[in-house]
């Protein structure tokens, strides 16, 4: 790696406003920003009690909630709820709650066009991302299209604060996850490499906070704000190794998002690290550590997360099948993706061994 700056990099339209209580007293406002007079209200089962707040809020502006959102976006799902929007007339989309829900929103945005505010309740980043995924016969597809990024992104703690602990930890480990793809990706650039050492130092001390004290606004208003940050870096840049064995692992094996993110990632960065040094250094500074991948292993273990992928269920016998599927993909990584290196990832990552580079 040499020290000369060559990079591009592109600002995207995303008003974020971020503020305790947001969520009821900001959305009204962004709607009309947008001129938007019929917008229908979609999330998921269990956060529609939030949803209706906001429902609440909009008032009469409001022609619906849809409160169908599930894991991965199935294509059915999808297409309920694009019939609702048409039937409501919505002339714009408001999700209120996880990366579900607001995958949701984004399905309806790529088939209709239709405006998209975000208020997320979650860590995991969606909202910053022009990224979509639909999920048909156990297939998940993905791809990026600017009409699914929100227009507006309504950040409010409160929400926040019924996140469960062990849900908080792992969903904030899947941020932080973005941000450590971010620092090697191919298209990593100055800006992309200061929000994600500032997004990872956030999420991380802010998850201590958050383990100690759910309740405290203080410490949910950190770690939002560290997941605004991670989640900035993976609506701006390609990710890795990490996040295609995760995808394996999720669609293949149907292991859980948020968990399988923070059980496999130290793994990852220790492999990626010797090809990687300088995005190992700056995650090591971030938690303020000598070896970076040894402590995310010693964060999710403080925190009590899942630590290996034996825990979530993964059969001994499936791991060769995941390397291969996960090596049988072209994208980029700073070290080259062979079958035999991802095996090795998960072999530690399935006994969960403290990390170290092989
Ligand atoms: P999720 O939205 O399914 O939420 C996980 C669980 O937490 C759900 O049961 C939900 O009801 C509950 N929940 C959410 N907010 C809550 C709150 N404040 N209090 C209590 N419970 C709450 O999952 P997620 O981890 O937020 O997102 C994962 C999904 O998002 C995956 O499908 C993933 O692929 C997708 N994703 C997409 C992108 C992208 O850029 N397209 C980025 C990150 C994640």
């Amino acid at each position: 790696m040499t020290n000369v700056l060559d990079f591009s990099y592109e600002t995207r339209p995303v008003r974020v406003v971020f503020r305790p209580g947001a969520a009821v007293s900001a959305t009204p406002g962004e709607a009309e920003r947008l001129g938007l007079r019929r917008v229908l209200v979609v999330c998921g089962a269990r956060g529609a009690q939030s949803a209706r707040a906001v429902a609440d809020a909009l008032g009469p502006v409001c022609v619906g909630v849809h409160d169908r959102a599930r894991m991965h976006v199935p294509v059915e799902v999808a297409d309920v709820a694009v019939q609702a929007a048409r039937a409501a007339g919505a002339d714009g989309c408001v999700a209120v709650g996880g990366g579900s829900s607001v995958g949701l929103g984004k399905a309806i945005a790529l088939r209709t066009g239709l405006p998209l505010i975000a208020v997320p309740s979650t860590y995991s980043g969606s909202e910053m991302t022009p990224v979509w995924g639909l999920t048909e016969h156990g297939v998940k597809r993905t791809g990026r299209d600017a009409k699914v990024l929100p227009r507006s992104v309504v950040y409010d703690p409160e929400l926040t604060l019924s996140l469960p602990v062990p849900l908080s930890v792992t969903s904030g480990v899947n941020a932080i996850a973005h941000a450590v793809e971010a620092l090697y990706a191919p298209d990593t650039s100055p800006l992309v490499a200061l929000m994600a050492e500032e997004g990872v130092r956030a999420l991380a001390r802010a998850l201590e906070a958050v383990a100690a004290e759910p309740t405290s606004l203080e410490a949910r208003g950190r770690a939002l704000y560290g997941a605004w940050l991670c989640g900035s870096c993976l609506g701006a840049t390609i990710m890795g190794l990490h996040h295609q064995l995760c995808h394996v692992l999720g669609g293949t094996f149907g292991l859980p998002h948020a968990q399988t993110h923070t059980v496999v990632l130290p793994y990852v960065l220790a492999h990626n690290a010797p090809a990687a040094p300088e995005a190992a250094a700056a995650v090591a500074r971030a938690l303020d550590a000598a070896d970076a991948p040894t402590a995310l292993w010693e964060l999710a273990g403080r925190l009590g997360a899942p630590r290996s992928l034996a825990e979530l269920g993964l059969a001994e016998a499936d791991l060769a099948t995941a390397a291969a599927q996960t090596a049988g993909q072209a994208y980029a990584n700073p070290r080259p993706v062979t079958a035999d290196g991802v095996l090795s990832v998960l072999r530690a990552a399935y006994a969960g061994t403290p990390p170290t580079a092989r």
